[in-house]
């Protein structure tokens, strides 16, 4: 496969005082070279814990079943298998260097007591081969490609002098300027006003076409994805649920629970529509449905059948899978 990033049958457990909980289950995707892929949910659906898995950043109670693949697949590079990683040094080469993730909260990318200018170069001097004087002159350089004013001067600032959106710059500029060939931004534009937010996408979208990188974009706002994805994948309960180009899922959806997500966001063309949230509470992973994870809250849902079995992909279209039992039902009226 010509994928960038290659995940297969992803499970995720937590050693917890209650016991093993599932946080991902039987998670697949690939991530081509300079690809966009949106990962959405609600909170709680899994898509943070899958995403920290590429970089091994889940920490001691993370069991991962032994079927679970990454593979890292860099151009002219041999294939690193993320989760037989052993040695520090493999580890580094990862973090921060062949992937880079920005967050939310910009403040937890940066050190309290270090200069922004600072931790920029002691990263590139971790990651690359460049002197001092060179990593210091590309860090500045970064943080004017992001739009940052007098950027020789914020060099010297610490990240708490930057107002929210410029800190969300130099967090871009901080996890860009090594040139990782992923980067993943989890609810990068969430805690933003909405023009600071496209002003953010646009760049990101920007520096994509650049640098040629992929992103792994997590958002639980589809309106986002619409305007920054090539792909999606939808995920509920730790389980990707319907995956396939930004138009096939967004004009067509297929799964019960990405329709209850499309109906739950404003509409451009009429905002004096009703929305509809999705009834209920996403349950807790300590008491995961049987079945159909989404079944307790699908007004769809056949009884007898979805909490039962827990539905396989049908391909709808080229790369638009869905798994629910609507679609595996209809396959199996067709064929009587
Ligand atoms: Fe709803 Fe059943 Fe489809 Fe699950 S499998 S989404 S419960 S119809
Ligand atoms: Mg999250």
């Amino acid at each position: 496969s010509d994928a960038l990033i290659s995940v297969r049958d992803l499970t995720i457990r937590f050693r917890t005082d209650e016991g093993l909980i599932t946080a991902v289950e039987k998670v697949s995707f690939d991530i081509a070279p300079g690809e966009i892929l949106g990962l959405v949910g609600e909170s709680g659906s899994g898509k943070s814990v899958t995403a920290k898995s590429l970089m091994r950043l889940n920490g001691e109670n993370t069991v991962y079943d032994p079927e679970s693949r990454i593979t890292l697949n860099v151009p002219g590079e041999t294939p690193l298998e993320v989760l037989s990683l052993r040695r520090e040094r493999d580890m580094i080469a990862i973090r921060g260097g062949a992937i880079s993730m920005i967050f939310q909260e910009p403040m937890a990318s940066f050190a309290p007591a270090i200069t922004v200018g600072r931790q920029m170069v002691e990263q590139l001097l971790i990651h690359t081969s460049l002197t001092e004087a060179e990593a210091r002159e590309l860090s500045i350089e970064m943080l004017a490609r992001v739009g940052i004013p007098e950027p020789a001067r914020r060099f010297d600032q610490y990240a708490f002098e930057f107002s929210g959106g410029m800190r969300q710059r130099a967090m871009i500029a901080m996890a860009l300027s090594t040139r990782p060939r992923l980067l993943i931004a989890d609810e990068p534009t969430t805690a933003l006003d909405v023009t600071i937010q496209a002003q953010v996408i646009d760049l990101m979208k920007d520096l994509v076409a650049e640098f040629g990188m992929a992103i792994l974009f997590i958002t639980h706002d589809l309106g986002v994805i619409a305007q920054t994805a090539d792909r999606v994948a939808v995920m509920y309960l730790g389980r990707i649920v319907e995956t396939g180009s930004v138009r096939q899922v967004i004009r067509a959806p297929a799964h019960p629970y990405t329709r209850g997500l499309l109906d739950a966001l404003p509409k451009l063309d009429d905002l004096d529509a009703e929305l509809t949230p999705i009834p209920g509470d996403i349950p807790s992973p300590l008491n995961r449905p049987s079945g159909c994870v989404f079944h307790t809250r699908c007004p769809q849902m056949i009884a007898g059948v979805c909490e039962g079995r827990v539905p396989g992909y049908t391909r709808l279209g080229d790369g638009h899978d869905v798994a629910c039992h609507l679609y595996t039902e209809q396959a199996m009226e067709a064929a009587r």
